[in-house]
């Protein structure tokens, strides 16, 4: 059995150049280098923090930055640039040397991510949940979200989001 639901106006609770929908760390990290870029940047994340499966699911442990060989940094960027924060802190560590995985603290990481979320201006939504997105033209506008505050729309320039079943699509 199926309902009917009426269409409604939305209010328009933010306008951004730049809109993630999902706070994993590459959510961040894309939103972070396109802050940095000058774009205005709002990243909205369902749960209570920053971070994804890094945080959530509790994945601790990062591999190495290294080639298998151990003679060549393959992987550089934000994932870096976070790491060495968390070891400076003492809150990761590189167990097997300089070109192995690291070890990290969760609670600390999600801390890092917030500071470097503030730090570079981008801002978060929280317990905010990605809903639909509003095409014109075939071109999105908008991204529906949803949270204490209810269901809105903010504008986007442009969207970043992981392909999903739950996401719906409406052309205006
Ligand atoms: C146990 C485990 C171990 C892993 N180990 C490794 C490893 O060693 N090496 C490796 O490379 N990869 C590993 N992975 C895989 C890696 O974590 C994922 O490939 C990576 O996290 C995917 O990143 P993502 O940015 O696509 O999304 P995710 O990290 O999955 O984050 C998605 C984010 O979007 C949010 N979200 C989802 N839907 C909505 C919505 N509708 N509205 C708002 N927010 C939403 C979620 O809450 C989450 O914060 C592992 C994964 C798991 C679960």
């Amino acid at each position: 059995m199926t309902v009917y639901e009426p269409s409604r106006e939305l209010p328009v609770s933010g306008d951004y150049d730049v809109v993630v929908a999902g706070g994993s760390c590459t959510g961040l990290f894309a939103a972070i280098r396109a802050a940095r870029l000058g774009y205005r940047t709002l990243v909205v994340e369902r749960y209570n923090c920053l971070g994804g499966a890094a945080t959530l699911a509790l994945v601790n442990v990062w591999h190495s930055l290294y080639s298998t060989d151990g003679r060549e940094q393959i992987i550089a960027g934000l994932t870096s640039e976070t790491l060495e924060r968390l070891m400076r802190t003492g809150d990761a560590e590189q167990p097997n040397g300089k070109t192995r995985h690291y070890i990290l603290d969760t609670e600390a990481l999600k801390l890092t991510l917030d500071q470097l979320a503030g730090e570079n201006s981008v801002t978060t939504l929280f317990d905010t949940r990605a809903c639909a997105v509003l095409t014109d033209g075939g071109r999105v506008t908008h991204l529906v979200i949803e949270n204490k505050s209810g269901r809105s729309a903010v504008r986007a320039g442009v969207l970043k989001c992981r392909p999903s079943r739950g996401a719906d699509r409406r052309d205006r």
